[in-house]
C-alpha cells in the first residue's frame, strides 16, 4: 500500500472514532525536501525543493452547520471544536492553528467554506525540517476548497498557496516565505520544483536521479526545533536590515560586491549566504537540466558550509551527520530545512545507502547524539483528492 493510501485509512478511522461520520472525500498533501536553496525564499530568491511521497491525509464530511471539529492521529494533538467564525488569529493556538488557521484564511480569501469535520493522519515527521506543516496546511486547503464545491485548476492552487501561507504566518505566528506551500501544492512528480519566490513562479525541474544511478537520502537528527522560536525571525529581521541598508527591496537582487559594502560584518555574512546559496541553485539547475546531476555534490557541500558558518543555522548534530555521510561515500550532503535540528539530506549511490546509514548512527552515538533515522526519498506527487 503506498503512503498515501495508508494515511488516507488512517485519516479515515480517525474521522470515524473522534467524530463518528464517514468522510465525503480523503485528500493528501506531500511533505518536502528541500535540493537546494535554504533561506532564501523570505529573501525574494530561488529554490529547488521536491514533494515527498510521504504525505499528510485529510479525510472530511461536510456539515450543514457552522460547527468546525478537527482531530490527528498524532497523539499530542487534542481534539479542537469551534464555529467558522471563530477560527483566525488569536482564536486557535498549538496544532489546531495550522488547520483552523487553513480554514480561516481561505475564508478570507473568498471561498465559501462549509462546517465540517475532519481528521488527518500524517507520515511526514513532524518538526524534522520535511514541512510537516505545510502539507497539514495544503491537505486541509484542498479538502475544504473541495467541500466548498470549487474546480481544482491552477488559479485555485494559487489561492490555498496564499491561504496556506495566511495561515502560518498570521494564525500560528511562525514566519514561513512560501516554499513548502508552493511545493506542496505544484510538486509534479519526478521533478524537484524551481521557484522564483517573489511571485511564487514555478518550473519543474526533472531530476533523473534513478538514471544518473543516485538517491537521495534523507537524515532525520531526531533533534526537534520549532520555526516559531526567535532564531527564525532573527535571521528575517538580519536579510531585511541588510536590503534596506542596500536599498533593495530583496536581499537576493544584491550582487557579491554589493555583500561586501555592508559594514556590519553579522550582516555581511547573512548576505553572503543568500546571494551565494541563489547562485548555487542557478548552477544546480543548470547541471541537473544538462543531465548531470551526479556533479551537484560540491554544490551540496557548499551550501552546507555557507548555512553553517555565515548564516550560523546549523547545529552540531546536523554537521555531524553531514560529515559522516561524506566519509561514508556519499557525493555531497547538508542540512535541510529552518535548521537548528531536523534533517539533512545526502546525495548517495544507491549502493552506498547501507555504509552511509551505518556511519551517520557511529558518528551519532559516539558523540553521544540522538540516534538519527535515515530514509531515502524519491519525488512525489502534489496535494491531490485521494478518494
Ligand atoms: P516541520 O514543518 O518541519 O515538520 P514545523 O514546526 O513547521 O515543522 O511544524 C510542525 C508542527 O505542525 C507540529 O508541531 C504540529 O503542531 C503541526 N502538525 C504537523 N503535522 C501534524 C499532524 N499530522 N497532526 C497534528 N499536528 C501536526
Ligand atoms: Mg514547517
Amino acid at each position: 500500500m503506498s503512503s498515501a493510501e495508508e494515511q488516507a485509512e488512517l485519516a479515515v478511522a480517525e474521522l470515524r472514532s473522534a467524530w463518528g461520520v464517514q468522510p465525503d472525500g480523503v485528500w493528501a498533501a506531500p511533505g518536502r525536501v528541500n535540493l537546494i536553496g535554504e533561506h532564501v525564499d523570505y529573501n525574494g530568491g530561488r529554490c529547488l525543493p521536491l514533494a515527498l511521497t510521504r504525505v499528510t491525509a485529510a479525510a472530511a464530511r461536510r456539515r450543514d452547520d457552522d460547527r468546525v471539529r478537527l482531530a490527528s492521529t498524532d497523539p499530542s494533538a487534542a481534539p479542537f471544536e469551534g464555529t467558522l467564525a471563530d477560527l483566525g488569529p488569536g482564536a486557535v493556538s498549538g496544532w489546531a492553528a495550522y488547520a483552523a488557521g487553513t480554514l480561516w484564511a481561505v475564508q478570507q480569501a473568498g471561498v465559501d467554506v462549509p462546517g465540517m469535520d475532519l481528521a488527518v493522519s500524517s507520515d511526514v515527521p513532524l518538526g524534522a525540517g520535511l514541512s510537516s506543516s505545510a502539507s497539514l496546511e495544503a491537505a486541509v486547503a484542498i479538502a475544504a476548497a473541495e467541500l466548498a464545491g470549487r474546480d481544482d485548476d491552477e488559479a485555485l492552487r494559487h489561492l490555498l498557496i496564499r491561504a496556506a501561507i495566511r495561515a502560518e504566518n498570521e494564525v500560528v505566528g511562525a514566519g514561513t516565505g512560501g516554499m513548502d506551500q508552493t511545493v506542496a501544492l505544484l510538486a509534479e512528480e519526478g521533478s524537484a520544483l524551481l521557484i522564483h519566490t517573489r511571485d511564487l513562479r514555478t518550473e519543474p525541474v526533472h531530476l533523473g536521479l534513478a538514471e544518473a544511478g543516485l538517491e537521495l537520502m534523507v537524515i532525520d537528527t531526531r533533534v526537534s526545533h520549532t520555526l516559531a522560536d526567535g532564531q527564525y525571525a532573527e535571521r528575517r529581521a538580519d536579510c531585511d536590515e541588510a536590503a534596506r541598508q542596500l536599498g533593495l527591496e530583496w536581499l537576493s537582487d544584491a550582487g557579491p560586491a554589493d555583500v561586501e559594502r555592508l559594514a556590519d560584518p553579522r550582516l555581511r555574512a547573512r548576505a553572503r549566504h543568500v546571494v551565494s546559496e541563489n547562485q548555487r541553485v542557478d548552477t544546480v539547475v543548470e547541471l541537473v537540466r544538462a543531465g548531470r546531476v551526479a556533479e551537484i555534490g560540491p554544490l551540496l557541500d557548499a551550501s552546507h558550509a555557507s548555512l553553517r558558518n555565515d548564516y550560523e543555522v546549523s547545529a552540531v548534530e546536523l554537521d555531524v551527520v553531514v560529515a559522516a555521510a561524506r566519509e561514508a561515500g556519499a557525493l555531497g550532503a547538508r542540512m535541510v530545512g529552518g535548521g537548528f535540528g531536523g534533517s539533512a539530506i545526502a546525495l548517495i549511490r544507491p549502493g552506498d545507502a547501507e555504509a552511509v546509514g551505518d556511519a551517520v548512527l557511529a558518528a551519532c552515538r559516539q558523540r553521544g547524539l540522538a540516534e538519527p533515522v535515515t530514509l531515502t526519498v524519491t519525488s512525489g506527487p502534489a496535494a491531490r483528492r485521494i478518494c
